[in-house]
């Protein structure tokens, strides 16, 4: 059912690029070499800056940090007016780059889906050569932020599948200076049927890992974020694909927004949760 509720205060998640230097198997990004101009981009932040209804934007892929001029574009999105996050698996984010956007972003969640070396193997959390961000870079760059003086939270999402789903992590998760852990249910893809979980498996991961006050658990994402993609598309969760609300481009964000299937009351659960 379509929704006809007008907002104020959204976040968008603005998957800009598709690009990934890891190759995660329940991944739902195509993993293509797509990415608009820059100036397109730039119009696609400041048109979401002068929406009413947004005042926020996680920036997200693929893989964030292995575009050129991430930079550039959170600092911009920040000097117009946008709350900014960033989600990344870390391996590509330097220090200098970290230095670069602290002062600019409230939040940066890292994408860590085990512990294990081999684990992360296994998934495919890592780059086609088995390189993985290591546990001992994990903890150098949350303590990196925790120690920089800015306002800026930490937080992990883990997505749990059939290759992770008997591991305890909590107690590495309690070691790091996390505000959030996010632990979200593998959700079913074209490309990705064999990494499910039942919600027994699910149950069973989430009670394990009790403990850490700032735990999140999703078990089903679909239309609780708002999403525009690679092509400035705004796009909603269909089953197992994506339909096109319009483009932000060339389409009113506010009135597009209008009519999109948000689900509000999981998406505020989470967001007034998050901060
Ligand atoms: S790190 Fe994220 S974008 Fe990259 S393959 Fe894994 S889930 Fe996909």
């Amino acid at each position: 059912m379509m929704n006809t509720t007008t907002y104020n205060d959204l976040k968008i998640n603005f998957h800009f690029t598709e690009c990934c230097n890891f190759r995660c198997k329940f991944c739902f990004a195509p993993f293509a070499n797509k990415v608009l101009p820059f100036d397109a981009l730039l119009q696609i932040i400041q048109r979401i800056a002068e929406s009413k209804s947004c005042t926020a934007i996680n920036f997200a892929g693929g893989e964030p940090t292995i575009y050129g001029k991430l930079v550039e574009l959170i600092q911009f999105a920040n000097n117009s007016g946008l709350k900014c996050s960033l989600i990344t698996n870390g391996y590509n984010l330097t220090d200098k780059m970290l230095a670069d956007i602290l002062p600019h972003i409230t939040k940066i969640g890292f994408s860590v889906h085990s512990f294990n070396e081999e684990t992360k193997k296994a998934i495919m959390s890592c780059t086609t050569n088995l390189s993985t961000l290591t546990n001992n870079r994990l903890n150098d760059l949350c303590n990196q932020i925790a120690a920089s003086g800015y306002d800026c939270k930490i937080k992990v999402n883990t997505v749990v599948c059939s290759l992770n789903k008997d591991e305890e992590m909590v107690s590495s998760i309690m070691q790091l200076p996390l505000s959030q852990w996010k632990i979200l249910r593998c959700q079913k893809n074209a490309r990705n049927m064999s990494m499910t979980i039942s919600d027994d498996e699910f149950e069973m991961f989430c009670n394990r890992n009790i403990g850490f006050k700032g735990t999140i658990i999703e078990n089903d994402m679909y239309n609780t974020y708002i999403i525009i993609n690679p092509q400035g598309n705004l796009v909603f969760n269909s089953g197992l694909t994506y339909t096109k609300c319009g483009n932000v481009l060339t389409d009113n964000i506010d009135e597009l927004l209008v009519g999109y299937p948000l689900r509000i009351d999981e998406y505020n659960k989470r967001e007034k949760y998050a901060t």
